[in-house]
């Protein structure tokens, strides 16, 4: 019997320049196609494999380099998605080129080559075919060796109707009518050497903006016309960021053009396909006089991310999915780097503490997983694209940076780019380059942090004149199992003492370890910066020391800090809801909007666990220390006052409108939304979302009817999803029912229903309608939706704060598996059982 074919590729045939052309039907939705392949033949072989999934296959033939031509079969595998193709002679070892005719479908499931349809501005619809191909989609497109290390070059054609424009990685080099077909044909230049799931064709209607010199290539926006006017802003960070990255990694941007491209339909956030990145259109395109400015960061984020990737991931790929961290961690760690030069009022750093604390809140699970874990078979790659990959990875990096110092980190990844350019790399080629460059041993630091899951709780103490520093493993529910756990932990100290204030790094590697200071701390802050992925826990009298002066010794970030790990701490039933919220009383003078985010999220939780009689006694608690902050502001923009503290005026209103239910706050929500739809430049637009959240909150009929209509017509793609998003807070029976029917019934795109669907699930009022309606049309869900948008639709279930829907939720996930996401189903099912036994804890508390 035969050996089970592996789903892997054999290394015996290699790729080295692919020759493609396309020719897609924007009517019937389908494509024809021709693939010439350079190939060399390492070892003699009578088949090739290669991959290929949901093509037909018309013809193989392979040619010698003495001209002689094999005709071939192809046997197609769709489990393995793979094609064997046989030739009746063996392929003795040397040079040939494979060509292959094929035929596909432009698939609705924003994967492969995919179809898109937008309304144009007369109304009519508008066909457009994109790509995305990572992590293995390429192969639904072209036959291909579609894994990472298979680098080769890529020449493609496309052949389009006359009147649309075609994109691809690389510039055109000649576009030529054919006559009397109304088409023409579209040649692209070569790329350089790179994967499969970086090869990128679009083509539609298109309007770009005039091309800019960034690091001395054309860089454009491009969008389906009528949105130029939202293109600026990408234009301006799209130079700025690769400019930097240049400089940054000291080698020039590898591709011959870059073009920026918002496509209407899009599964993720963005796709750094060299020199032709794709976007969601709210991810790209942006008027800053009308966005927040949390839209706009995130535009620039986003393309700064992808314009790192450039070089982090294209240039230097890794070898196999199980390295995807460090692409990932990496762009997000440098995204950070190039928006805080950019626009240094930001403070994206102090931010950064945000997406910092979204991972530690998984990573604290017992179903958390290590940043880097084998991946087998190229489908569990799909599962990797969560916070542990991204935010965690950047904050790990982020750490090392500040513990190297930023120049010496800076030129050990120079070094790697430059050892492994136009090739591919494991996790280990960069722990060797950082270790050649700075002569310190990264490999043991890192290798605790990257292959073990979790973080540690950082307790300290102080005895006379040395303090005590010790690790645990930090977990919200406690069972005592990796009790053992150890990490290398960079321990930022700052130490207050009659001498003056004192600054130490020091490593942990032990259990714990004695500090011996010369005269005894008065305060002491750890993780000063807050730059270590770990929590601290203080003993009482050095708790008790830092809260005396909180303003005064603690920056933001770490204050910050201070209230995220007590939230945590509280969750994990080490800290008393009660404890906590004194904490809270005493931050009504807190100024910083990212403090204030934190506090507010936990705000929101708590109201999803806590009863109505407790929501009550909460509310009038949280309007004690909202109110004097926001008085303090006032509701309007005072003059000289930064982005962040117009942030910050939105964020309080939000949550006094909300979480805390004040009648006088909604009721001049209201006013002040109805003077906005006389004038739109009579409110300041990073107060919108918090008036829209509070309208939808308490609303009923009259104005779900309004936020429809706004979506419907929004001019930008900001609005569009604001109001969208908005429809699931509405409390009504029928609105839920109303928006829950929104999810399936066409009217909205599939790049977003399943973010609607898990917005009504964390609806307290709407969680059990939604709950019903999501079980009732899962199959339909999981047939419309892109797949890896399933486990993210799934973590509105943490909402589900009962025991009775925690139980049929763990029943529904046992019969229902998610396999392109069963480590996200089952944290979300550990962040439901931390708030349940919350609930349960909490059952006798705030009660009058
Ligand atoms: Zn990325």
């Amino acid at each position: 019997m035969a050996e089970p074919r592996s789903h892997r590729l054999p290394t015996s045939v290699i790729p080295e320049r692919y020759e493609i052309k396309l020719t897609p039907d924007l009517t019937q939705w389908t494509f024809s196609g021709e693939v010439k392949i350079a190939v060399q033949v390492h070892q003699a072989v009578r088949e090739v494999v290669l991959n290929a999934a949901e093509l037909a296959i018309q013809s193989v033939s392979i040619r010698r380099a003495d001209g002689g031509v094999l005709h071939g079969n192809a046997q197609l595998d769709d489990e393995n998605e793979q094609a064997v193709l046989s030739f009746p002679d063996i392929l003795a070892p040397g040079k040939y080129s494979l060509q292959i005719q094929f035929t596909g479908a432009l698939n609705d499931k924003l994967h492969g080559f995919y179809r898109s349809v937008y309304k144009g501005a007369d109304g009519a619809d508008k066909p457009l075919a994109s790509t995305q191909f990572e992590s293995t989609d390429a192969r639904r497109a072209f036959p291909c060796w579609d894994e990472p290390a298979f680098k080769a070059v890529y020449q493609v054609t496309l052949v389009v109707d006359e009147k649309l424009t075609a994109i691809s990685n690389a510039r055109v080099i000649r576009e030529t009518v054919i006559a009397g077909a109304g088409k023409k044909e579209v040649v692209f230049a070569d790329s350089m050497k790179m994967s499969t799931y970086l090869v990128a064709f679009i083509v539609g209607e298109f309007e770009g903006t005039a091309p800019v010199t960034a690091d001395g290539v054309p860089l454009r926006v491009l969008a389906v016309p009528g949105k130029m006017s939202l293109a600026d802003f990408a234009v301006d960070i799209g130079k700025a960021s690769l400019e930097h990255f240049s400089h940054y990694y000291g080698i020039a941007y590898p591709g011959d053009k870059l073009d920026l491209i918002a496509i209407p339909d899009f599964a993720s956030g963005a796709m750094e396909n060299l020199g032709a990145i794709t976007f969601r259109e709210t991810a790209l395109l942006v008027d800053p006089s009308k966005a927040t400015r949390a839209e706009l960061e995130r535009v620039a984020d986003v393309v700064s991310h992808e314009n790192a990737h450039m070089w982090f991931g294209d240039l230097v790929t890794m070898q196999w999915w199980n390295g995807l961290w460090l692409n990932e961690a990496f762009a997000t760690f440098m995204e950070m780097l190039a928006v805080d030069a950019w626009k240094p009022e930001w403070r994206r750093w102090d931010s950064f503490a945000v997406s910092r604390a979204a991972a530690m809140q998984v990573d604290g699970l017992k179903s958390t997983r290590p940043i880097e874990f084998p991946v087998e078979r190229p489908e569990e790659a799909a599962g990797m694209f969560d916070v542990l990959t991204y935010e965690k990875g950047a904050s790990v990096l982020r750490m090392l940076e500040q513990y190297l110092g930023a120049e010496r980190f800076r030129d050990g990844i120079r070094l790697y780019l430059q050892q492994h350019a136009y090739g591919n790399a494991e996790t280990t080629d960069l722990w060797d380059a950082l270790e050649e460059s700075t002569k310190q041993p990264v490999r043991a630091l890192m290798d605790t942090w990257i292959f073990q899951p979790g973080y540690p709780l950082i307790s300290v103490e102080k005895f006379g004149r040395s303090l005590r520093i010790s690790q645990q493993i930090f977990r919200y529910l406690q069972d005592g199992s990796d009790g053992e756990r150890r990490w290398h932990v960079p321990i930022f100290l700052r130490i207050g003492t009659k001498a003056g204030v004192i600054n130490k790094t020091l490593l942990l590697t032990e259990k714990a370890q004695q500090v011996e200071l010369d005269e005894p701390a008065d305060w002491v802050v750890v993780n000063a910066g807050a730059h270590g992925f770990y929590r601290v826990r203080y003993s009482a009298d050095l708790l008790a020391a830092l809260r005396q002066a909180t303003m005064t010794q603690l920056n933001p970030v770490e204050r910050f800090g201070l209230v995220n790990d007590a939230w945590a701490a509280t969750l994990a039933g080490i800290v008393s809801l009660t404890e906590y919220l004194e904490l809270i009383d005493q931050m009504a003078g807190e100024t910083d909007v990212n403090v204030w985010s934190t506090m507010i999220a936990s705000f929101h939780q708590l109201h999803r666990i806590l009863d109505d009689a407790q929501c009550k006694q909460l509310e009038e608690r949280l309007y004690a220390v909202l109110s004097p902050a926001l008085a303090r502001m006032g509701w309007s923009v005072r003059p000289g006052e930064s982005e962040l503290e117009g942030q910050l005026r939105g964020d309080l209103i939000g949550a006094l409108g909300t979480v805390a239910n004040d009648v006088a706050t909604q009721d001049r929500a209201r006013v002040l939304f109805a003077d906005f739809e006389k004038n739109s430049e009579s409110v300041d637009r990073n107060v919108i979302p918090a008036l829209v959240a509070i309208i939808s909150h308490t609303g009923g009929a009259a104005e779900f009817d309004k936020f429809c209509t706004r979506f419907k017509n929004a001019q930008t793609p900001q609005e569009e999803t604001r109001y969208l998003f908005a429809l699931a807070n509405f409390a009504d029976g029928e609105l839920i029912d109303r928006a829950l029917n929104l999810t399936i019934n066409g009217e909205v795109r599939t790049q977003n229903s399943p973010y609607l669907m898990r917005g009504i699930l964390l609806n307290k009022h709407g969680r059990e309608r939604a709950w019903s309606f999501m079980k009732a049309h899962w199959d339909d869900m999981n047939r419309q939706y892109p797949d890896n948008a399933i486990p993210r639709m799934c973590e509105g279930v943490i909402g589900l704060v009962s025991s009775e829907l925690e139980h049929d939720v763990v029943k529904f996930f046992a019969a229902h598996p998610v396999k392109q996401g069963s480590k996200q189903i089952e944290q979300h099912l550990e962040r439901l059982r931390v708030s349940v036994a919350c609930q349960e804890r909490w059952r006798s508390l705030l009660r009058r």
